[in-house]
């Protein structure tokens, strides 16, 4: 999943930079207000983390205008106060959690977690399609009771698709939501992970059904059913 930090002082934005991308999120960073209200809107994010104090537009501004353009990417907002009117200033102005400064990174990374957590169908922090699981806390990846290892970023790519069993999904949507924006990665780089994916989760398991289909000309899909 790809996650933006909109956050004018670099160290802290670079340090959870660093601790999300342990963590498997690709992360694009903005530090003035302008610059990441015109990522926000223009690139596809699976959540915003969003200072409250910025030069330029600060974020409750961001977080209006984005609410305003039906741009509904979860945001957290940080807070350097922990003044009442600011957090609620803060929710009504469109963000979905706060966070008061300094904070724990565990804390920050729970919350993440609680915001983007499972598709329908799926429970607790498991994502399941048939007999694969992925547990989006531990990262452990199973087919029935066998454990499988998997890259960062083959385990990245298989929680995207697997947050989005039974549909359609491009590879452009798998570039934007697994990548972030400074990795050059052409289309022909999703069907190598792609391919790294199958011979890990598909092709050693002869006799359950393959679950990742190539739907041609439009991309990929994981599912039980043909
Ligand atoms: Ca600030």
């Amino acid at each position: 999943m790809r996650i933006l930090v909109i956050e004018d002082e670099h160290k802290i934005a670079n340090s959870i930079k660093k601790g999300l991308e342990q963590e498997l999120y690709a992360v694009d960073i903005a530090y003035t207000g302008d610059d990441g209200y015109d990522f926000a809107s223009t690139e596809e994010y699976d959540l915003i983390i969003l200072d409250r104090l910025l030069p330029g537009l600060d974020g409750i501004d961001i977080c209006k205008k984005l609410r305003e353009k039906q741009i509904h990417t979860p945001i957290i907002l940080l807070t350097a106060k922990g003044q009442v009117h600011d957090r609620v200033e803060g929710l009504n102005s469109g963000a979905d959690d706060y966070l008061v400064k300094p904070f724990a990174f565990e804390e920050l990374l729970a919350r993440i977690k609680a915001l983007t957590r499972r598709p329908k169908g799926n429970i607790g922090s498991v994502l399941a399609v048939s007999d694969l699981s992925l547990n989006t806390l531990t990262y452990e990846v199973k087919r029935g009771k066998i454990k499988i290892n998997l890259s960062r970023k083959e385990l990245s790519l298989l929680e995207y698709v697997m947050r989005h069993p039974n549909q359609i999904i491009t590879k452009d949507q798998i570039i934007n939501h697994v990548w972030n924006y400074e990795a050059d990665i052409l289309p022909n780089t999703v069907e190598v992970y792609i391919g790294y994916l199958r011979s890990k989760i598909d092709k050693p398991f002869k006799s359950s059904k393959p679950l990742i289909k190539t739907v041609r000309g439009f991309g990929y899909r994981i599912s039980e059913k043909k």
